[in-house]
């Protein structure tokens, strides 16, 4: 049935094809229309033949995934899918004893090929959107990192510092020491009185490096607060707390900062508060806290102990 009007039909379906003004621009930047005349042809003659093989399944959807990556359009497909399953129709003689069978086998064979386009269509969305959540996921886990840093010193800012002490409380044992040191520069507003904020940023940035060059890697430090830096002693008891924030203290008073210009004598006091699994994490800080304030009123450059909120 479809034999003898080949030529006519590739003809009137290119024809048609063009009254769509997106098929149209389509096939402008089609560089060989006879070669994609004869492909449509070649298409049309195997429309069908061994349909119940699922050879012919996977080459129709070979076919849709060839149009996708050419980068056609899937509404310019389906209407160039309909104007030709159109002209297939018209092409059945009305007088044909099993006319009624023919279009209805062309409409069966026909839907089945665009639903397997749109199959393929679907499937290619599927991968993209899938591949965008990662990418998106990735980023967004990247800046959530970037966000967490203090710009200045490069220490964790004060909610995810805080974060990781309220996760180590509520992961860890009842029976099992927490130890954070709160460790505050003395007399800072002197530097910055004296020498300029600039120096007075250098300063901190200089006490940071000392504070990581002492504790561990494992131990996070975060910035609590302008002059004020946050701890965490994961694994350490409380005699074991006390020497680590014994050899952070020395390290900042054994040597003066050294600027281009200035030499600045740097002393800090150090709070360390204790806690247990469960403990809140408000009163642990309160801890730190209330230490901290009893090593400054002792006179500074000194490290004080809180292990209760009665002590
Ligand atoms: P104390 O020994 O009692 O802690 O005295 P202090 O002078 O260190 O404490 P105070 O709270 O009076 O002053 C803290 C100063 O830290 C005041 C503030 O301007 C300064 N500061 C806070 N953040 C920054 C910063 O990012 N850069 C600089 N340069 N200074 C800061
Ligand atoms: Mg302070
Ligand atoms: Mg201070």
């Amino acid at each position: 049935m479809i034999e003898p009007h080949l030529d006519e039909i590739v003809d009137l379906f290119y024809a048609r094809l063009l009254e769509y003004p997106p098929a149209a621009a389509t096939l402008s930047l089609v560089p060989d229309l006879d070669l994609l005349k004869s492909k449509q042809q070649r298409y049309l003659r195997s429309l069908g033949c061994e349909f119940h093989t699922p050879a012919y399944f996977e080459s129709r959807l070979k076919v849709g995934v060839t149009h996708l990556y050419v980068g056609i359009e899937l509404a310019v497909y389906q209407y160039a899918f309909f104007a030709l399953q159109q002209l297939l129709l018209e092409r059945i003689p009305a007088q044909a004893p099993d006319a009624p069978q023919l279009a209805m086998f062309l409409l069966k064979i026909t839907a089945l090929d665009i639903s397997l386009a749109i199959e393929a269509y679907e499937a290619r969305e599927k991968i993209d959107f899938g591949q965008r959540i990662r990418t998106l996921a990735r980023k967004q886990a990247s800046l959530q990192k970037l966000a967490d840093i203090d710009t200045l010193t490069g220490v964790l800012r004060r909610k995810p510092i805080l974060d990781l002490v309220q996760q180590k409380l509520s992961t860890m044992a009842p029976d099992q020491v927490v130890c954070v040191l709160l460790a505050d520069l003395d007399h800072f507003k002197n530097v910055n009185d004296t020498y300029g904020h600039p120096v007075g940023d250098f300063v901190l940035k200089d006490t940071v490096e000392r504070i990581r060059a002492t504790v561990r890697r494992v131990n996070p430090v975060g910035r609590y607060g302008g002059e004020e830096f946050l701890i965490l002693l994961s694994e350490a008891n409380l005699e074991q707390a006390t020497a680590i924030a014994e050899r952070v203290r020395e390290r900042i008073a054994a040597a003066p900062i050294q600027t281009d210009e200035h030499t600045i004598p740097v002393t800090i006091s150090i709070g360390i508060g204790a806690a247990h699994g469960g403990d809140d994490l408000a009163e642990l800080i309160r801890r730190a806290d209330k230490a901290l304030y009893a090593a400054k009123r002792a006179g500074r450059n000194r490290v004080d102990v809180c292990v209760a909120s009665t002590a």
